[in-house]
């Protein structure tokens, strides 16, 4: 799978459910229309499909469905301490999309959610009221409010068929006070090319070496498309932000990851970037445990880790190692006020 185009999903998604009360939003009717073939199964609660007993995620994740829902509550969560925020008090992420196209081994997604077919929120109207509603309340009015929209997901992966990133970068561009991260690593920028550049918006790239990207990130697009990617959305004039994480200790991490930063910043302007973030491997735990009672395939889930604080991670020594590695580098090429390492 790869986002070369959207014959793929099409393949995917024989089966669309759709709640009932979702039919009536035109996002809702604009997704169906784009499944000609696909049977149209009305449900009363996305979470009849979704959150049944005994599912395997990845069984699933070889033939997703799509589900369309409606969203009743919870339009925005507070942003999470396995985040970086630079500094932005109002910090907060939404949640779109439940899972992604895309199949990272490392993905906590896998021991989030019971399921994983996709289920997409359609009634972006009110996500814009509770937003409209938050920024006006916000708790520092000195900084916009920050939402991370693209948080559990790659909405722009998905953008030929939900086109959530143009309709939040339409808004953002209507809210003087809100700052929106779209997440992502993929290609399909051409997918919302046409729009004009704001700076309410930070387009954000995660980026791993090669050899990380062929053995953990299933389906996600080579380094160099994304390095394209990155440098024409910069040639456009778009906020870019670069997401080293999670950086994972793989043999020879030390030679893979300077390499990355090399190439990364042998292929785009430093200078021309917003900001750069760093993160080693982290997760929940009780997401990990999940995964690993469903996984024997991937050996970044049997690495050794420990628990600190709920959640699981490389030890503060390794940790230490890694991001002092990664910020001697990265500040090597880019002004450290603009570098923010999750330790
Ligand atoms: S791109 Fe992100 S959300 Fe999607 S599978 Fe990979 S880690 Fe998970």
């Amino acid at each position: 799978m790869n986002d070369s185009g959207n014959s793929s999903w099409l393949s995917n998604f024989s089966h669309l459910y759709v709640e009932r009360a979702a039919f009536d939003y035109s996002f809702a009717q604009s997704i169906i229309n784009r499944f000609p073939r696909a049977r149209i199964v009305p449900i009363d609660d996305y979470k009849s499909i979704f959150a049944r007993p005994r599912q395997h995620f990845q069984i699933q994740k070889r033939s997703m469905k799509l589900i369309l829902a409606v969203k009743k509550d919870r339009f925005l969560y507070p942003g999470s301490g396995h985040s970086q925020h630079f500094n932005l008090d109002n910090f907060y992420y939404n949640t779109l999309m439940f899972n992604c196209v895309y199949n990272c081994d490392y993905c906590y997604l896998q021991g989030m959610y019971p399921s994983a077919n996709v289920v997409a929120f359609v009634n972006t109207p009110d996500y814009f009221e509770a937003t409209r509603q938050a920024i006006a309340e916000r708790s520092n009015i000195h900084q916009p409010l920050y939402v991370c929209i693209s948080y559990d997901t790659d909405l722009l992966a998905f953008e030929s068929i939900t086109p959530y990133c143009r309709a939040w970068i339409e808004f953002a561009q209507e809210q003087p006070d809100l700052l929106i991260e779209i997440r992502t690593k993929s290609t399909a920028y051409r997918a919302i090319r046409d729009l004009k550049a704001t700076d309410r918006v930070i387009l954000a790239w995660t980026l791993s070496p090669q050899a990380v990207i062929d053995r953990y990130e299933k389906g996600t697009p080579p380094l160099r498309q994304r390095l394209q990617a990155v440098q024409t959305a910069i040639e456009d004039g778009w906020a870019v932000r670069l997401c080293f994480d999670p950086v994972l200790a793989v043999k020879g991490w030390q030679a893979a990851y300077g390499h990355l930063i090399e190439e990364t910043f042998g292929y785009v302007d430093p200078a021309a970037v917003r900001d750069v973030t760093v993160g080693v491997f982290r997760m929940t735990k009780s997401y990990f445990d999940r995964i690993k009672r469903q996984r024997q395939d991937t050996d970044v889930i049997y690495n050794d880790y420990e628990l600190e604080d709920k959640t699981i991670t490389y030890s503060a020594a390794q940790r230490q190692e890694i991001t002092a590695f990664m910020g001697e580098r990265l500040r090597s090429c880019i002004p450290e006020e603009r570098i923010a390492v999750w330790t």
